[in-house]
This record gives C-alpha cells, structure tokens and sequence, in this order.
C-alpha cells in the first residue's frame, strides 16, 4: 500500500468522502488516505491525526517526500484536538477498535458541530460505533463490509440527522450487533464473519459449562446465548463452508 494503491479497505473508506471535503483523518499513521485523496483531486486539504511518535514521524516524511506540505497538515495529538472547531466538515476514523473509535468521538464531541459526514472503519466491535452513532443523533447513511487478506472490516457513514431510521423495519438490538444495511443485503463477507462469530461464541460457552460454577460464569453464559440465538436469527441459511 502506498499514497497512489490504497488497500481496498483505505479505498472503500475512500469512496465515502465527498469531493471537495475539508478532511480530518484521525489515526492517519503514514497519512496514505488523505495523501491518496489530495493527489486524486478529491479533497483539496487535509489534516492527519496521530497520538503516537512514530506514525506521526512518517506521516510528516510521506507528506513531504510526496510534495503535498501545503495541503495536508500533519498534526500530533490525541484523537480530535487535533482539528479546531469548524476547521473541517468530514471525518474519517479506521483501523482502530470500535470503542476506541467511539471514545475518540465522544471526547471530541464539541469539535463535531461542523462536520456533516463521518466514515468510520473499525476493526472489530463496530456495536460501539453504532450505539454511540444513536445516542448522539447521527444518522447511518451507509455501510460496507470486504475482506482482504483473511480479515473482514465493516465501514459505517453516517450524516446527522435521524438515528433511528435505519432501524425502524428491523429488530434494534440486532441492527445495532450486525448493521441495519449490512442485515439486509447479508453479502457473503457478513454471513462469514457471524458463522465464525457464532462459532466463536459456542467454543467460549462450551469453556465456561466446564469451569466452576458462579454468578459470573453463569451471567457471561446467558449473554453468550442471548448472542448466539440472535446470529442465529440472522443466519437463516447458514452455510456450513464457515464454520
Ligand atoms: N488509519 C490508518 C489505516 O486505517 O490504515 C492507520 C491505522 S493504525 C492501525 C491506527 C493508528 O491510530 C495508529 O497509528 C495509532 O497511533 C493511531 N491512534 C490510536 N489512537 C489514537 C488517538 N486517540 N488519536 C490519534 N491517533 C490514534
């Protein structure tokens, strides 16, 4: 992957940001996507976000050796004090954990007034996103789910506006686990990514019936198979090749 070839993660990501967006990638480690963007004509400035020395470092050294200093600011700091408010209209946040995704908006949230659009790719736990999504009135507009490279990733847009639309056709607890739009078009990375989920979930529970007994190990139980009754819901035809 480089600033000209993003992996089709960075890509799918990519598609979701409108052109001419004023972009603030947090987490941006070598600043390959707002460099990808800049360089394609799709935005014409950036910012790059990065809490750790290194990825800053070469973020810095990418976005000079590529002669793009001038339009995209690579900035130190943690998650959105980065951006100052009204500084950018489009967020993008990947690669992470979907509660450190959610975390980082959440401490941020006072610099989101003039962003319209937020494209957020997390690596596992995209339940958080969705949660913190509804609770704070953004509306998802849209969602991805690829694999590359043996692994699935799930990307969410969302604009502000109604949190519950997507919802409202559907059971809420299992749009929020499984994504409302991702739920009805069940492609064939989602269904593989629940059958290995599920399949997950029944090691762990076969583990905690042989453990001792306690109000911990039987409360864990009842979440397991509160979440394996509900994939199963979803997974009407599973197709035993996953699992
Ligand atoms: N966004 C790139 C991508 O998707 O390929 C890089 C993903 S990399 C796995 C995650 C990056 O997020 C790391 O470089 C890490 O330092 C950075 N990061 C983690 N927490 C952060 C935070 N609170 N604020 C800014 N950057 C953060």
């Amino acid at each position: 992957m480089n600033t000209d070839k993003l992996s089709v993660r960075l890509q799918t990501v990519a598609k979701y940001v409108p052109k001419e967006s004023r972009l603030a990638d947090i987490g941006s480690d070598h600043a390959y996507l707002p460099s990808y963007l800049v360089k394609n004509g799709q935005i014409s400035f950036g910012i790059a976000g990065e809490v750790a020395k290194g990825p800053f470092q070469s973020a810095e050294k990418n976005v000079q050796a590529e002669g793009l200093t001038g339009r995209i600011s690579v900035r130190m700091g943690d998650g959105l004090e980065v951006i100052q408010p009204g500084e950018v209209d489009c967020i993008t946040i990947a690669g992470m954990g979907g509660s450190l995704i959610a975390s980082i908006l959440e401490s941020g949230n006072e610099k989101l007034g003039s962003v319209k659009r937020l494209v957020l790719q997390p690596n596992i736990n995209a339940i958080a996103i969705r949660s913190w999504l509804v609770e704070h009135n953004w509306e998802l507009i849209a969602e991805e789910i690829i694999e590359e490279d043996n692994k699935i990733y799930e990307i969410l847009v969302a604009e502000k506006g109604d949190p519950l639309k997507p919802y409202r056709d559907i059971r809420f607890e299992t749009g929020l686990l499984v994504g409302p739009f991702l739920l009805h078009r069940k492609e064939e990375a989602f269904n593989k990514k629940w059958s290995l989920e599920k399949k997950n979930w029944n090691r762990i529970y076969k583990q905690l019936e042989s453990a001792a007994p306690s109000a911990e190990t039987e409360e864990k139980k009842q979440e397991l198979l509160q979440k394996i009754t509900l994939i199963e819901g979803v997974l009407v035809n599973e197709d035993s090749q996953w699992t």
